[in-house]
């Protein structure tokens, strides 16, 4: 037998196609979305991330305003932009693309972004709301993976869900989303012992740490869904995920290839939370 694969690109589609036929109903109202993102420096990768959210703001139909400022932007220059985005009538989420250069201090960055506009998820307000699973708008990736799942039929109501990697950015937060959904949820990390042995106790594995192909056969339970956040480069330039897929594709019931199965989605979930906050501050249903 061989996993059944999450094909995270198609379901991107099906997505964007969703939103497409919701940014027309709101057009009819006069209200588009729209997402400002912000680019400090000339980070190689951050660049190429930045040009993919405008073209999908063009492509969906919303308005959107690229920011690229130079590497000696200073704090207080960057947290001014904030400011002024977060009173535009015509910005419906704020995107500060990550990393910043090192003289401006992340954290201070995040909380500037008004609640409403922060469509990254990663205000302390918006992951108390998570937390205490208040209305809020979700990180990107771990709504990725739950869409995922959902839409795969692997709904995780009732199932043991295993998470290897703590960060904020995807270890905790999909977490929370999968205890939300009504999982039972074991949080694993580097200093977990014996890990291999709770994975395999996992019905819902979901793998985020950034170690090429960490997770090998004797991880997973036969039938186990598979999902893996992970995305590392091989010397030989080829991306791999931080599940061996070779290895664990015929043991599996499911699994997301690397690329083409989490990925494509954090774009879409942006779009999805950017559409979300137009429709609430319009008071849209
Ligand atoms: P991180 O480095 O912030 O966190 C990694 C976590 O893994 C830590 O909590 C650490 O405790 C744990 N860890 C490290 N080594 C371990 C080991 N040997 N065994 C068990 N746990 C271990 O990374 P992150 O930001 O959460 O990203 C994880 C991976 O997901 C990376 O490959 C990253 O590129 C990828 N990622 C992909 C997307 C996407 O697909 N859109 C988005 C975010 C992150």
């Amino acid at each position: 037998m061989s996993a059944r694969i999450i094909d995270g690109k198609r379901i991107s589609e099906e997505i964007r196609e969703e939103i497409k036929q919701e940014v027309e109903r709101l057009l009819a109202r006069d209200v588009r979305p729209g997402l400002a993102v912000v680019l400090v420096g000339e980070d190689a990768a951050s660049q190429v991330y930045v040009r993919n959210k405008a073209k999908a703001c063009d492509d969906l139909g919303f308005y959107s305003e690229v920011h690229r400022l130079p590497a000696s932007t200073t704090q207080d220059e960057l947290l001014a932009l904030i400011d002024r985005l977060n009173g535009q009538a015509s910005i419906h989420g704020i995107l500060v693309q990550l990393p910043l250069p090192k003289h401006i201090q992340e954290k201070a960055v995040i909380d500037a972004i008004a609640v409403d506009k922060d469509v990254d998820g990663f205000h302390p307000v918006s992951v108390g709301n998570l937390m205490i699973g208040d209305d809020a708008l979700l990180p990107c990736t771990p709504s990725g993976v739950i869409e995922l799942l959902k839409r795969t039929g692997n709904d995780p109501a009732g199932k043991h869900a295993v998470v290897i990697g703590r960060s904020n950015i995807v270890g905790k937060p999909v977490s929370m989303l999968l205890l939300r959904e009504n999982a039972t949820v074991t949080m694993t990390h580097s200093r977990t012992p014996n890990l291999p042995e709770v994975a395999r106790q996992a019905d819902i594995l979901v793998v985020a740490v950034g170690v090429a192909q960490l997770v090998k056969r004797d991880w997973v339970k036969p039938g186990a869904v598979v999902v893996d956040v992970g995305m590392n480069r091989l010397d030989n330039g080829k991306l791999c995920g931080d599940v061996d897929y070779d290895d664990v594709a015929p043991v599996a019931g499911w699994i997301t290839p690397v690329p083409g199965g989490v990925g494509p989605m954090t774009i879409t979930m942006l779009m999805q939370n950017t559409l979300k906050s137009a429709k609430r501050t319009h008071g849209i249903a």
